[in-house]
């Protein structure tokens, strides 16, 4: 076998990575967290807390830990955020304890946050964090997307869209942009992007016993 193929990043311990994806809501971002997920089985998704109502078609403990304010202060209190933030007047958070329980176990995580989450996780855990944002084509078509998820009402879509432009304002605080016009072809990149930084060397912890061996 060539020292090429041996570097199958597979074969050396690596260090697990935090897989950020933001969006304006409605550009996409939960369907590409799908088919992520879907497709690569060492990635888990972080299950944030939210003081939001329950919408039909989630499931507590699974889309998110739906609590009430009280708790989620308490949650705040007792320092079990990683992160938390005020989104759509309501508060989201990243429980940590799973967080550490999943890195420790040499998966990565994925995290559906939004900028402000994506900037405090940047501080925490700096050169593990990768940022990824995802864009409408056009602010037409994310209307159009978010009539056509039927998730929402009017009102909410209105306060969705009013809130579109100020978190596409925060492009430039990720590590990647990309356009969600063709949903495969946009998933494929965000492929892309995770093989790419499961490979940089200082991910690759093992790396150093492996070249070791090969130098000896
Ligand atoms: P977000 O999680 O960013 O709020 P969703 O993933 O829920 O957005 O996507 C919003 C709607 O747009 C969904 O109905 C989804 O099926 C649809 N959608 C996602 N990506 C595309 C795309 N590239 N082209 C057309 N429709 C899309
Ligand atoms: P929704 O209510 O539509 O599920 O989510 C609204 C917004 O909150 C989305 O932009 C989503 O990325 C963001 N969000 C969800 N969970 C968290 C979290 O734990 N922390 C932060 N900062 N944002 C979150």
């Amino acid at each position: 076998m060539s020292v090429y193929d041996q570097a199958d990043p597979h074969r050396f311990k690596r260090r697990g990575l935090l897989f950020v994806l933001s969006s304006p809501s409605g550009a996409g971002k939960s369907t590409i967290a799908r088919k992520l997920l879907a497709d690569e089985p060492d990635l888990y998704m972080s299950v944030s807390a939210t003081t939001r109502s329950i919408r039909p078609g989630e499931q507590d403990g699974k889309d998110y830990r739906f609590v009430g304010l009280e708790t989620f202060r308490d949650m705040v209190a007792n320092h079990e955020f990683l992160e938390w933030a005020h989104v759509f007047g309501e508060r989201y958070g990243t429980p940590k304890a799973p967080v550490d329980a999943m890195l420790k176990s040499g998966h990565d995580v994925l995290f559906d946050i939004d900028w402000q989450g994506a900037q405090q996780l940047h501080q925490i855990a700096g050169g593990d964090v990768v940022r990824v944002f995802i864009l409408p084509p056009s602010m037409e078509e994310l209307h159009e997307r978010l009539k056509r998820r039927a998730t929402d009402s009017e009102e909410i879509i209105d306060r969705r869209m009013a809130r579109a432009a100020n978190e596409i304002s925060h492009w430039d605080g990720y590590d990647y942009v990309l356009v969600n016009d063709d949903v495969e072809d946009c998933f494929a990149k965000v492929k892309t992007i995770l093989a790419a930084e499961r490979l940089k060397r200082s991910r690759q912890t093992g790396l150093i016993g492996f070249i070791r061996g090969l130098t000896r």
